[in-house]
């Protein structure tokens, strides 16, 4: 094997190394799981979504902020947060907020689990919406911790029958100040943006009522991600 073809060899490995790790790690490439990331739209609308959730003292928080602004979002909640915290997580359904499945466990090795392991973690979460869902509000959202894809989680999300929902701005929140995570989020944001921000984080009061404000200033309108999409209760 002469140089060149080495060299050729290497490269073409190191770009299916490099592809397989975009298509895993990037949740708008859509190569395992069809995700919705962002509508199609001229108009000036956006939808926002907080992961992790419920959280005993954020939560709280930002659920009154939104309903001081009257203002409908999706919470991709942890099933094991839903048992620790019902109250909080039945005042997410109770006050016209989408609650969505983020895994029951939300471990680190969620995407190495087996199809049956991960089908039994992501239908106990799904269990613990539904108690508390009215049919009419149920959506059967999924959204994959860490927002990593790969072949098993496309085929358990295929055959639960879930919408996947991604994001096409990442706001960093979790490891950014909040003005930031703001800054970053507002130079991003264009008709149909998906925002991913986290309920968890202590300040994320501040940063919500900030992004609100900027976002009505500049004459866009937040819709529920049911709104954005288009997408049809799922009473299954
Ligand atoms: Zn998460």
């Amino acid at each position: 094997m002469n140089a060149i073809t080495v060299i050729l060899i290497v490269t073409a490995i190191v770009a299916l190394l490099a592809w397989l790790v975009y298509a895993s790690a990037s949740i708008s490439s859509g190569v395992y799981v069809h995700t919705l990331c962002r509508a199609k739209t001229d108009k000036p609308v956006i939808a926002l979504t907080f992961d992790d959730s419920p959280h005993p003292q954020q939560t709280p928080l930002i659920l009154d902020i939104l309903k001081e602004y009257n203002i409908k979002a999706t919470f991709f909640a942890i099933g094991s947060n839903i048992e620790q915290y019902p109250d909080i997580a039945a005042r997410i359904v109770n006050e016209g907020h989408i609650l969505g499945n983020h895994s029951y466990a939300h471990t680190s090795n969620f995407p190495l689990f087996s199809p049956n392991k991960m089908r039994d973690d992501v239908a106990r979460c799904e269990a613990l919406i539904e108690r508390i869902t009215p049919p009419e509000q149920r959506y059967r959202l999924f959204r994959p911790p860490f927002g990593v894809t790969n072949p098993t989680i496309g085929k358990v999300v295929k055959e639960g029958g879930y919408t996947t929902i991604g994001w096409n701005i990442r706001s960093l929140d979790t490891v950014r100040p909040p003005l930031v995570a703001w800054q970053r989020i507002v130079k991003r944001i264009r008709p149909g943006s998906v925002i991913l921000l986290h309920d968890r984080m202590p300040e994320s009061h501040i940063l919500l009522e900030k992004l609100i404000r900027w976002i009505d200033n500049e004459g866009y309108q937040i819709v529920n991600i049911n709104e954005l999409f288009d997408l049809k209760p799922q009473q299954v």
